[in-house]
């Protein structure tokens, strides 16, 4: 499917190339130091369910990773970024239904308005942007292969629920008891697992499992819903997590770099889309590190559709707020604090921005480069420790209050602050 619109990102003009990565891994819960070989960071994170605007909450996400990506391409790697679209899932078909539109128009025109925000944010779009649909035949292979290897069981569909033509009378799950790596992303005990696996798309009371928490893979076409060919499994359609694990396979091989996506995703969504890829792939890793935004509050409570309290991006656009300001709210936040949005963090955003435009027409090539060399070389130490954006604006704060001061300097800071933190001054 195609991305949004590609974002230039300037090289620095400097002889040094930024650090080698280190980032929190929620799997072993210490710092990491990623390291790609072959040259080539490989990079997925979780996409969006198209049935509703952006709100700042994702944009914290894909800004998060839209920066990691910025630090390993400084450092000299290229990257490999791949984010899938789950454009057929329940909460879909739900507002889908409830609205009285079709599941398609509605998908398109959320995703439409989605790449709007991130063109806006200037977050690099990804190399393979997937649709969930259009992975369905990895699926489908994938839970054959599962099958086949008796890690994955059928479950019956109840009596009482009409199949379409096609469709087999069973769905499939995963068999979580034959996988020795269950439990290793999340770190999660059970009872943990259990308090939030229903409220995030499990099926915990379904008759039959083996295990409450076994994931489905597969299941099978029910009349009202969309179907597509399952091959020897019968007309139905995926279950969330697969399609994240086939893509990935497919995109970036077993053992990528980072898994990425909202401390809302580590489990059931990463744990499982893991143990499935394992499972498929004789136990190895997913993924070498696994990366989470935490969640971003509004009036006091954590910003969900389900409460309604959204702050969404497009709306302040519309407002009139310029979308840098946005995106340095977003950076002035570690990615791994919660915080919540207020009006006062965007007054202060758009303060820091006029500051730092201000000290970037004052900048000349003809300047010398000292201050800049050692502004930036800053900034790559902070980056290069888990993401250290706080301590990336101080820098630049502190560059651009000199320059206001008198002290001269080369456009060598406000190139950086495109290159490193995405925003263009
Ligand atoms: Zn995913």
């Amino acid at each position: 499917m195609k991305s949004w619109s590609p974002v230039d990102v300037p090289t620095l003009s400097l002889e040094q190339r930024g650090g080698p990565l280190t980032v929190h891994d929620t799997a072993t819960g210490s710092r990491v130091r990623t390291s790609p070989v072959d040259g080539t960071a490989r990079l997925y994170v979780c996409g969006i369910t198209p049935y509703d605007a952006t709100h700042i909450g994702h944009a914290a996400t894909y800004v998060t990773f839209d920066l990691l990506q910025r630090v390993w391409r400084d450092s000299g790697l290229d990257v490999r970024y791949v984010q899938n679209v789950t454009d057929v899932d329940e909460p879909l078909l739900e507002r889908a239904e409830r609205d009285g539109v079709d599941w398609r128009e509605l998908a398109a025109g959320q995703i439409a308005l989605f790449f709007a925000d991130m063109e806006a944010l200037r977050v690099i779009p990804p190399d393979h942007y997937v649709s969930a649909v259009d992975g369905i035949p990895d699926d489908v292979e994938a839970v054959e292969k599962l099958l086949a290897d008796g890690t994955a069981y059928p479950v019956p569909v109840p009596e009482d629920e009409a199949t379409v033509e096609g469709a087999g009378r069973a769905d499939y799950y995963l068999d979580l008891a034959q996988q020795p790596t269950f439990g290793t992303v999340s770190g999660w005990n059970r009872a943990q697992m259990m308090d939030v696996f229903a409220e995030r798309g499990g099926d915990p009371g379904r008759a039959d499992k083996r295990d409450e928490l076994d994931p489905l893979l597969w299941r099978a076409g029910r009349e009202g819903e969309p179907h597509w060919d399952g091959g020897s499994l019968g007309r139905g359609r995926p279950g969330w997590h697969i399609e994240c694990s086939t893509i990935a396979q497919r995109y970036l091989g077993t053992g990528f770099d980072v898994q990425g996506g909202g401390t809302d995703l580590i489990f059931p969504h990463h744990e499982m889309s893991a143990v499935q890829a394992a499972a498929l792939q004789g136990g190895a890793p997913f993924a070498q590190a696994y990366v989470h935004q935490a969640m971003v509050a509004f009036e006091g409570e954590k910003m969900s559709k389900s409460k309604g309290n959204l702050v969404l991006v497009s709306r302040l656009l519309e407002q009139g707020v310029d979308p840098m300001a946005v995106r340095l709210v977003l950076l002035a936040q570690h990615y791994r604090t919660e915080w919540e949005w207020t009006p006062a963090l965007l007054a202060a955003a758009e303060q820091r921005l006029s500051v730092w435009r201000s000290a970037a027409e004052a900048c000349s090539a003809g300047y010398p480069t000292g201050l800049g060399a050692q502004t930036v070389a800053r900034m790559r130490a902070a980056l290069a420790d888990d993401l250290g954006s706080p301590r990336a604006l101080a820098e630049v704060d502190a560059w651009a209050r000199a320059v206001l001061d008198g002290e001269p300097a080369s456009p060598l800071v406000p190139e950086a602050v495109d290159a490193l933190l995405g925003v263009r001054l």
